[in-house]
């Protein structure tokens, strides 16, 4: 693994230069660029891929929105982390962020140290999801607190023994686990468990994590709400 780069879309001066100053110190190799049309022209353009984007949302121009689902689109790009960065904190603003596909969020102003640890933590996900590809065997068991999950058989197992999940449950279960604390919107969460004719809201979302927690009883802690957001595991445990 070498240097990661990162690109860094930003119209205000003073936090672009701040925070391109942090990573450079940090050892990152940072593009960076004031406005959308320029980071999309970059995206496309790059003979090396970024490994990692920093998007703020209120650009001039094409804005941080339309940056993050361009690079979903765009086949080289389209798993690569995205951290939005935004003034706007209403719950509604940031679910449309993370809708659009970004991967995390920060809401301004924030902590230069608190910038830093999310781009590692994005970094060291998507190396960890690139080396898993190479090693299926690595993906059969899942951990969640004192639970395991076999994804061979869809089997859980609990402190006492095997608990039955329904399937909705289960692939809440599974996809919460796969994102490593990466917060899922609640529409993330319809799209997973949508099966059939039956209109999922966000309602019945909101009914299978409260089934799911139930069943997980002391690791129920783990699977942590995001008011107005939707759901995470809480990967620091
Ligand atoms: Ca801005």
């Amino acid at each position: 693994m070498g240097t990661n780069r990162i690109l860094l879309v930003e119209d205000e001066e003073d936090i672009r230069s701040l925070i391109k100053s942090q990573l450079l110190v940090k050892g990152f190799e940072v593009s960076d660029v004031d406005n959308g049309e320029d980071a999309l022209e970059l995206i496309q353009s790059t003979k090396q891929p970024f490994d990692l984007y920093i998007v703020d949302w209120m650009l001039p121009g094409v804005t941080g929105i339309e940056i993050c689902k361009f690079i979903r689109m765009y086949r080289t790009t389209k798993s690569t982390p995205i951290l939005m960065v935004t003034a706007l904190t209403r719950p509604e603003n940031i679910v449309e962020g993370l809708d659009a596909g970004a991967d995390d969020y920060l809401t301004k102003p924030f902590d230069i140290n608190v910038l830093y640890a999310r781009v590692k933590a994005l970094l060291r996900r998507s190396e960890r999801v690139g080396s898993k590809s190479e090693n299926p065997n690595a993906k059969n068991i899942k951990k969640i607190g004192s639970f395991s999950i076999d994804t061979d058989t869809c089997k859980i197992k609990g402190p006492d023994g095997e608990v039955s999940f329904t399937l909705s449950e289960y692939k809440l279960l599974v996809a919460l686990i796969d994102s490593e604390g990466k917060v899922l919107t609640r529409k993330q969460l319809i799209e997973i468990i949508q099966d059939g004719p039956v209109h999922v809201t966000a309602r019945i979302v909101d009914t299978h994590i409260f089934g799911l927690r139930k069943k997980l009883g002391e690791d129920a802690k783990l699977i942590e709400t995001i008011r107005g957001i939707g759901y995470r595991v809480c990967t620091d445990y």
